[in-house]
C-alpha cells in the first residue's frame, strides 16, 4: 500500500522561522537570509518524510507567514491598499499592516487553533499570476524527492470561500480558473506526477450550494490532463459525499479521523478507477495510532478501491518529534506522536496493511507501550466517583434568576467593569520568566505580582470602576496557567505550533484524570480584595475553553474530560466564595468556536458544553453573581446555549455593527443581563466619550437599561497602560454621564 502526506510542519524544529522573521522585521537579516531559513525548513521536511519512505509527499506547504496570503498573493487578489507593493514587502504588510494600512483580518482555519490571513477581493480585482517562487519551490523538491514530490495548492472553491469578497462569486471564480490552468500545465511540465488540490470547504455544510461551482471548475481543471488529487478534511463529506467523489479527479483523499467518513464510504459505491486516500493518521492529535483499529478500518475500506493511506490532514498542526521531549516521564512520551513519528506509523501501517508479516509483533510492541502507560497514568477513583455520583440537580443553581438576582450584589444602574487582564508588560513578562527560571524566590515573586495587583486596584479606584478585576499578572496564558496546576496536563518543551505568523504556542497535553490539587487562584483574589472595598471579580478560564484550547486524551470522551475540569473549577469557586468573592467571571471564549460543523452535531456539543460550564458554576450560593465571558460576534447560532449556561452576566464582543448583536439579544429575548462590549481591545485606537455614549444609547434601544454592563470587549493585556488609562476613562465617564439621563433610579 502507498503511502502520502498532505503538509509538515514548517515553523523549523528549533522555531528558525519564528527567529529569522523577527530579525528580518527589526532589520538584522536580509531578505536573501530569510529565504534561506525558509528552504532549509523546507529542505528538512523533506528529508524527513523522504527518508520515512513516504510515497506522495506533499510539498509547497511551506510558508513566510500563512499559506493563504500565499495563494492571495500569487493569485494577485491583492486588495486596493496594497497595490504598488511588491515582494516581501508585499506580503508583510498584507500580515501585519504599516501606519496608515491596516492588515488583512486573521481569522481561524477552520476549527483549529491555527489562524490565516482573509483575502479581501476587491469589486475591480484583475486575478494576476505570480508562480515564479511557487514553481521554484517545487524544483527544489523535486530535487530532494523526484517524483514524489506533490506539489500542494489551495482550492480554487475554498479560497474564495475563505476570502471576503466584494464582487460576485462567478466572476472571481472565472478569473481565477485560468490561473489555476495554467498552474497546473506548468507543474505538469515540471513533471510532477500529480497535483494536490486541497478543498477543505467541501466538508462545510454549505457546500451544497456551492455544488454547481465544483462541478464546473473541477471539469475545467481536470483538462489540463494532470491527475489531481482533490483533498478534503476536519469532517466528513456529509450530503455531499456521493458527488464529490464523482468529480473529475483521480483521487479523493478524505479524513477518516473526524466525522463519519468511514460509514459514507461504506454505505455508497466507490467509483471505479479512482484512488482514496485514506486519511487514517490524525493529523490533528498527539497520539499513537492504536493499530489494531486502525487496521480494522484499513480492511473495510472497498475492496475495489486503490487505496493509500495518509495523514488525515497537513501535519502542522501538531509539534515536531515526541522523541525529543526527554522532559517528559518515558511512558508518556512513547506513547505520543508528533510529525516524525507519525510518517513512521504510516509506513509500518501500509505495510501491515499488505501483509500479515510483521504486523503482529509491531502490534504487540505497541499495545504493551499503551500498557505500561496505563499503569503510569491509572484513572483517579475519586473523579469517577464524583462523576458517577451526579444528578440532575448539579447542573442546576438553586435559586432562580428571577429570585436570586435581587439577594446579588446591587450596583449602580450601567455599572462598570474590565474582562480581567491588565497590560501584560515588558516588566511582569519579566518578572514571570525570573520566576520560572530561579532567578528570584517565591516570596520574591510573589511580592512583585502583588505590587502589579496593588497598582492594577489603585488605576481602578481612581478611573472609578464599579467592579474590579486583580489584572491576571501571574498568567501568562489563560489556559495554560490553569493547567499547569491542575493534575493530569502534562507540558513539552519543543512541542510549538503555529498560530499564525510568528506566533507559536504550545498547547498542554491532557493525559490523564484532571484533579485540583489546591486553590488556583485564591490567593491573587483575596491580595486584591484586601486592596479595597470596592467588589473584586474572581477569574477563572472555563472547561469548555482549557478542553478546545489543549490536545485532549482520545480514551474518553470530550464530554467526560470537560465535566473532569469542570469538578476542578468548581472546588475552586467554592474557594473563591468561601475568601470572599461576590461575583465570579468563569471565561467561555472558545465555547463557539468548539461548534462542530455540520448542524447536526451541534446539539450533542453544545449539550455538553453547556452541562460544562453548568456543573462548574451551579453549586454557588444564590448571592455569588456568576459572570461569564465570550469574545466572538457571531454568536447569534449559540444564544439558545449562552442563556442556558445560566449565567447571571455575560459580557461580550460587539466590534460587528451596533444593532446586530443587540438586535439578535432583543429578538432572542435575552432576560439576564449582558455587557456588550464598548471598546475594541484588538484596536489601538482609543474611543472617545462620545462615541461610547452612542453606543449605550443604542443598547438600550434594544435591552432594559436594568440589564446592561459597560465593558471593553476583552482582556487588556495586549494594550499598553497609556492606551488603557485614557479609554477607561472614558467609559466611566460616559456611563455616568448617561446614568444621569436616566432619573428612575432602580433600588
Ligand atoms: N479574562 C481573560 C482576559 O481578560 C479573558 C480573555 C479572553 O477572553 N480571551 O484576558
Ligand atoms: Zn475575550
Amino acid at each position: 500500500m502507498k503511502t502520502q502526506t498532505l503538509g509538515y510542519p514548517h515553523i523549523g524544529r528549533d522555531r528558525e522561522m519564528k527567529r529569522a522573521l523577527e530579525g528580518y522585521w527589526k532589520g538584522r537579516l536580509d531578505g536573501e537570509n530569510l529565504l534561506e531559513t525558509l528552504h532549509q525548513v523546507e529542505q528538512d521536511a523533506w528529508t524527513a518524510q523522504g527518508e520515512a519512505g513516504i510515497d506522495y509527499v506533499g510539498v509547497g506547504d511551506a510558508t513566510l507567514y500563512d499559506p493563504v496570503l500565499d495563494w492571495a498573493v500569487r493569485l494577485g487578489l491583492v486588495a486596493e491598499r496594497f497595490r504598488g507593493l511588491e515582494g516581501l514587502d508585499l506580503t508583510f504588510t498584507m500580515a501585519r499592516g504599516k501606519p496608515g494600512i491596516p492588515a488583512l483580518e486573521l481569522t481561524k482555519w477552520f476549527d483549529t487553533n491555527y489562524h490565516y490571513l482573509v483575502p479581501e477581493v476587491d469589486a475591480d480585482v484583475r486575478p494576476k499570476a505570480h508562480f515564479a517562487d511557487y514553481l521554484d519551490t517545487i524544483r527544489r523538491a523535486q530535487a530532494a524527492l523526484g517524483d514524489r514530490a506533490v506539489p500542494i495548492v489551495l482550492g480554487p472553491l475554498t479560497l474564495l470561500r475563505l476570502a471576503r469578497l466584494q464582487g460576485s462569486f462567478d466572476e472571481v471564480l472565472a478569473a481565477l480558473l485560468p490561473l489555476y490552468s495554467s498552474l497546473l500545465e506548468q507543474l505538469q511540465a515540471l513533471g510532477v506526477a500529480e497535483v494536490q488540490l486541497h478543498e477543505p470547504g467541501l466538508m462545510l455544510a454549505d457546500v451544497q450550494e456551492h455544488k454547481e461551482h465544483y462541478l464546473s471548475a473541477y471539469a475545467t481543471l481536470s483538462q489540463t490532463g494532470l491527475p489531481i488529487n482533490l483533498v478534503t478534511y476536519f469532517d466528513d463529506l456529509g450530503a455531499a459525499f456521493p458527488w464529490v467523489v464523482t468529480l473529475p479527479v483521480a483521487v479523493i483523499s478524505l479524513d477518516f479521523t473526524r466525522g463519519g467518513t468511514a460509514g459514507l464510504v461504506e454505505g455508497h459505491d466507490w467509483p471505479a478507477g479512482k484512488t482514496l486516500g485514506a486519511g487514517v493518521i490524525a493529523g490533528r492529535s498527539v497520539w499513537q495510532v492504536r493499530p489494531r483499529e486502525t487496521l480494522e478500518l484499513i480492511r473495510s475500506l472497498p475492496a475495489d478501491a486503490s487505496v493509500r493511506l495518509g495523514t488525515s490532514c497537513s501535519l502542522q498542526f501538531v509539534p515536531y518529534q515526541a522523541a525529543r521531549e526527554t522532559g517528559l516521564p518515558e511512558e508518556l512520551r512513547d506513547v505520543l506522536a508528533f510529525a516524525q513519528e507519525k510518517l513512521e506509523e504510516l509506513r509500518w501501517l501500509a505495510k501491515a496493511a499488505s501483509s500479515d508479516d510483521g504486523a503482529e509483533t509491531a502490534f504487540r510492541a505497541n499495545e504493551a507501550t499503551w500498557e505500561r502507560f496505563r499503569r503510569f497514568a491509572p484513572s483517579e477513583p475519586e473523579v469517577a466517583r464524583r462523576i458517577e455520583a451526579l444528578t440532575p440537580k448539579d447542573f442546576e443553581r438553586e435559586v432562580p434568576y428571577s429570585d436570586r438576582r435581587e439577594k446579588q450584589i446591587q450596583l449602580p444602574p450601567l455599572p462598570t467593569t474590565t474582562i480581567g487582564s491588565f497590560p501584560q508588560t515588558k516588566e511582569v513578562r519579566r518578572l514571570r520568566r525570573r520566576f520560572k527560571r530561579g532567578e528570584i524566590t517565591p516570596e520574591a515573586y510573589e511580592a512583585g505580582i502583588d505590587a502589579w495587583i496593588g497598582y492594577a486596584i489603585g488605576a481602578q479606584e481612581a478611573l472609578g470602576l464599579d467592579v474590579l478585576v486583580h489584572g491576571e499578572f501571574e498568567r501568562s496564558d489563560m489556559v495554560e496557567y490553569f493547567a499547569e496546576k491542575l493534575k493530569g496536563f502534562a507540558f513539552t518543551e519543543h512541542g510549538w505550533v503555529q498560530s499564525y505568523g510568528n506566533r507559536y504556542v504550545r498547547p498542554p497535553i491532557i493525559f490523564a484524570d484532571v484533579v485540583r490539587q489546591g486553590s488556583m487562584t485564591v490567593r491573587e483574589f483575596q491580595k486584591a480584595q484586601s486592596f479595597t472595598v470596592k467588589p473584586v471579580k474572581g477569574m477563572l478560564t472555563g472547561p469548555v475553553t482549557i478542553l478546545n484550547w489543549s490536545y485532549p486524551r482520545t480514551d474518553i470522551s470530550e464530554r467526560e474530560i470537560a465535566l473532569q475540569l469542570a469538578l476542578a473549577l468548581q472546588d475552586e469557586i467554592a474557594d473563591l466564595e468561601a475568601a470572599g468573592a461576590r461575583i465570579i467571571q468563569v471565561d467561555e471564549p472558545a465555547l463557539r468556536e468548539g461548534l462542530p460543523f455540520k448542524p447536526e452535531r451541534w446539539d450533542d456539543y453544545l449539550t455538553w458544553a453547556v452541562d460544562a460550564f453548568r456543573l462548574a458554576t451551579s453549586h454557588v450560593r444564590p448571592e455569588t453573581q456568576v459572570h461569564t465571558h465570550m469574545c466572538y460576534s457571531e454568536f447569534g447560532e449559540v444564544l439558545g446555549a449562552i442563556d442556558r449556561l445560566n449565567a447571571d452576566v455575560i459580557s461580550i464582543e460587539n466590534a460587528r455593527s451596533d444593532d446586530e448583536t443587540l438586535r439578535e439579544l432583543s429578538e432572542y429575548g435575552y432576560h439576564r443581563e449582558v455587557g456588550p462590549g464598548v471598546y475594541d481591545v484588538h484596536s489601538p485606537v482609543v474611543p472617545d466619550k462620545s462615541e461610547i455614549k452612542a453606543k449605550l444609547r443604542t443598547y438600550l434601544k434594544h435591552l432594559e437599561w436594568s440589564q446592561i454592563w459597560v465593558n471593553p470587549d476583552c482582556g487588556l493585556k495586549t494594550r499598553g497602560w497609556d492606551k488603557v488609562f485614557p479609554a477607561l476613562n472614558h467609559i466611566v465617564e460616559a456611563a455616568v454621564e448617561i446614568r444621569g439621563e436616566f432619573p428612575a433610579t432602580p433600588e
